[in-house]
């Protein structure tokens, strides 16, 4: 019998990876630029998977709030740290998303027939999305979002953790969010707890490590949970969602190399093209500014984009270097039970410098700041790891 030809779909941009980075992409396009047709192509059922996405106020540009103020489910005026030496409330913003809102607003804003979801993207390559169905997306331009791809050129470590959504029999007392309790018993590399006082009652903890290896098991961050929910009086009531996840922390590596082993299209955002921030590994800041700079070219087609896409990645790879040599620094010159004092270092410091810090805008009076006072780790392992990855 002869094979049914596959069928064809006509648009202006296929955006292969309905996570974080692809749905921004939409939003801002279906808002920026409605008149240009636009498939959102995703393996799951739902846009975003399961997570909340977090930000502070200094990472994105007061312009672009716009795109993801729609998607915040919760946000505080400033947040606490707490290491052995010091505690600190610092005053920047902090935004909650959760990626339920992601997945809604994409409903809300794009029309049915851009949102395919279900299908996996068997080949992404220019001009056309080849799907597992076999029905074929051709479109002008196409982009690869499909989340963190091959990372075997890449030097890393792992930064990894299990969260879950407490709901408390009394109010829990927190008034800000905790990014980083640090005054935990310190296992297998830089551990710390992260609190988000959802309500009152409800408080979503995550228990993180900066370690070698990625593997993290379930069961034991949910007993340091509870251990840590009985230290400061918590009752749990109920375990109301939870959520788990591994991120490479980039210290080192050969950028062109990784960018060759994740295909032939330049078109990539997200993780994909490693858009993210090096110390927490996280992309939402990045993601806000790669949708702004797509929806703003003048002319969307395959070669602006894979131009505009190629430079953006690899001035953002060169802009990391700094970030890169701190993640050495805690990764490979400190022991496993010393690397918490890199981050008690750096939070030493002025405000200002580290909500640039964190939004990857540090001045060189910032990196020099950062690397003076009493140093974090032997001066005798810093050297080599200086000459190394400076
Ligand atoms: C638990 C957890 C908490 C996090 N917290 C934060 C945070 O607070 N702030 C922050 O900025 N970052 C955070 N991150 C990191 C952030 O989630 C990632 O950096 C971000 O998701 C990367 O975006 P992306 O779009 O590149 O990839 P993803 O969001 O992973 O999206 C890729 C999408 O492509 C889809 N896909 C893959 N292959 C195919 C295919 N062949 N065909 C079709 N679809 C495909 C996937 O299903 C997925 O939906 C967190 C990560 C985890 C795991």
């Amino acid at each position: 019998m002869p094979k049914k030809a596959p069928s064809s779909l006509q648009y202006d941009l296929a955006i292969a990876g309905g996570g974080l980075a692809g749905g921004l992409v939409a939003l801002a396009l279906a808002k920026l630029r409605p008149e240009l047709k636009i498939a959102l192509i995703e393996a799951d059922n739902r846009f975003g998977g399961n997570h909340i996405w977090s930000f502070f106020e200094s990472d994105i540009e007061p312009e672009h709030r716009w795109l993801v103020d729609p998607l915040i489910s919760r946000q505080w005026d400033s947040y606490d740290v707490h290491f052995p030496k010091y505690s600190r409330t610092l005053a920047n913003g902090y935004f909650s998303i959760e990626s339920a809102n992601l997945d809604s607003e994409l409903r809300k804003r794009l029309p049915p027939e851009s949102l395919i979801t279900g299908q996996r993207a068997e080949t992404v390559e220019s001009g056309r999305v080849k799907l597992a169905n076999d029905t074929v997306i051709a479109a002008q331009a196409v982009l690869d979002v499909r989340g963190g791809g091959d990372i075997s050129a890449l030097e890393t470590g792992w930064q990894k953790f299990f969260g879950q959504m407490l709901k408390l029999g009394k109010p829990h007392g927190l008034e800000r969010p905790v990014i980083m309790d640090a005054t935990v018993k310190q296992i297998d590399g830089y551990r710390f707890i992260y609190c988000l006082p959802f309500s009152d009652t409800e408080v979503f903890v995550e228990d993180t490590y900066y370690a070698d290896t990625p593997d993290l098991d379930s069961a034991t961050s949910h007993g340091r949970i509870a251990e840590y929910a009985a230290a400061r009086g918590w009752e749990v009531e109920a375990v109301l969602s939870e959520e788990k996840g591994r991120l490479p922390v980039i210290y080192g590596g050969d950028f062109d190399a990784f960018w060759k082993a994740n295909g032939d299209l330049d078109a990539r955002a997200g993780a994909r093209a490693a858009l993210i921030q090096p110390i927490t590994s996280y992309s939402l800041p990045m993601a806000v500014r790669t949708a702004m700079l797509i929806a703003e070219m003048p002319e969307i087609n395959q070669s602006s984009l894979d131009k505009m896409l190629r430079d953006l990645a690899t001035e953002h790879w060169k802009n990391g270097k700094f970030y890169r040599l701190l993640c050495a620094f805690l990764f490979l010159g400190a022991d496993l039970d010393k690397r918490y004092k890199t981050l008690e270092h750096t939070y030493a410091k002025d405000e200002q410098l580290l909500a640039r810090f964190y939004a990857g805008k540090s001045t060189k009076m910032d990196q020099i700041s950062l690397l003076t006072g009493k140093p974090p780790i032997p001066v005798s392992r810093a050297i080599p790891l200086l000459l190394k990855y400076r």
